[in-house]
């Protein structure tokens, strides 16, 4: 059985995109797998967030989505990043055998320039903490979206080559990646990201996600005419949270025509709400127990550090940074 690890950026409130992408595999795989590390990337996220206070907010509340969307602490060991500083420790060791243009290859960095987001040395050096991340827990596996891909692909060479030059050291991971939901689009159409303000978030107010869906730009398609299901935001997202009987009838009706996308927009609020109705009153429960929450990420932390101390330990005495 694999060991399993992946991670979440408190950047703001989880969304489909994370749901179905990742967080619907850390559920699925807790129960298949050796040890399951789940992490809240809070350090990661600093790249983005700059308010001390939302940066608590939002790391706590992580904490809280994951347990309600199914993740349980006797299965799954769930952290927050920053709890685990022998982790910044081995990035260190990382980044001193890491190319600069390994680094300058990445489509996330580089997507995030032309975007006119501002360029500091810990987004560009993000892919080795990341890397630190999961070599630090003899990770096999590492459930995620699509657009992590690269970064475990560099993750992949940096883990190479130090063994390469320093022998046998790390554990190669690999990325797992689910076909129908590696990458959900956003509102606007394109990746749906905390950083691009196209989301629906997973436990956002009933009456505004429905608002939000409303507003959802459609074609301009006359209503008798059939609908083309390719490529259409509404149908991609309705796909996710509706029955295989309701997406069944969608089909139909979208071959069919005659109906308006308001239609559409309906259903998909309703699925929606029904799909994530559960995960809501957990939510709930969690959420007027923080203290709780609080526990089970210091009991995560504990069994965290343990692990990753002994790799950091390994990575020390390979190359010479232990021992005179
Ligand atoms: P940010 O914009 O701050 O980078 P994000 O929305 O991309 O935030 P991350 O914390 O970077 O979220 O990613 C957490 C996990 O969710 C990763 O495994 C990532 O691949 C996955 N993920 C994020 N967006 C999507 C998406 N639209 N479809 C599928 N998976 C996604
Ligand atoms: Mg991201």
């Amino acid at each position: 059985a694999p060991r399993v690890l992946s991670g979440i950026q408190p950047t703001g409130p989880f969304h489909w995109g994370n749901y179905f992408g990742a967080i619907q595999q850390y559920v699925d795989l807790q129960d298949q797998a050796a040890e399951a590390y789940y992490f809240i990337a809070n350090l990661h996220a600093l790249n983005t967030v700059r308010d001390r206070a939302k940066l608590q907010e939002y790391t706590l509340n992580g904490a809280i989505d994951l347990l309600a969307l199914g993740l349980k602490p006797e299965k799954a060991v769930l952290f927050v990043q920053s709890d685990v500083p022998e982790v910044s420790e081995l990035c260190w060791l990382l980044l001193t055998g890491t190319p600069m243009g390994l680094l300058e290859r990445c489509v996330s960095y580089k997507d995030k320039m032309a975007k006119g987001l501002k360029a500091d040395a810990g987004l560009f050096t993000y892919p080795v903490l990341q890397a630190a991340d999961i070599l630090a827990y003899d990770s096999n596996v590492v459930p995620v979206g699509e657009d992590q891909i690269q970064h475990i692909e560099v993750c992949r060479d940096i883990a190479g080559s130090f063994n390469h030059h320093f022998g046998e050291t790390f554990v190669m991971p690999k990325a797992q990646v689910l076909d129908a939901s590696a990458k959900v689009p956003g509102l606007d159409g394109e990746k749906m990201s905390k950083s691009y303000n196209n989301t629906l978030a997973v436990f956002d107010d009933v009456k505004a996600q429905r608002k939000q869906i409303l507003r959802i730009t459609t074609d301009s398609r006359p209503m008798e005419d059939p609908k083309n299901p390719e490529g259409d935001v509404l149908f991609d997202l309705y796909k996710l949270v509706a029955t295989e009987t309701q997406v069944a009838d969608m089909t139909a009706l979208y071959a069919r025509g005659g109906f308006g996308y308001g239609e559409v927009k309906k259903a998909l609020a309703d699925a929606a709400e029904a799909y994530f109705a559960a995960a809501r009153e957990r939510r709930a429960d969690w959420a007027a127990r923080p203290d709780d929450v609080r526990d089970v990420l210091k009991a995560g932390a504990e069994k965290a550090r343990a692990k990753a101390a002994a790799t950091l330990a390994r990575a020390q005495a390979a190359c010479g940074a232990k021992g005179y």
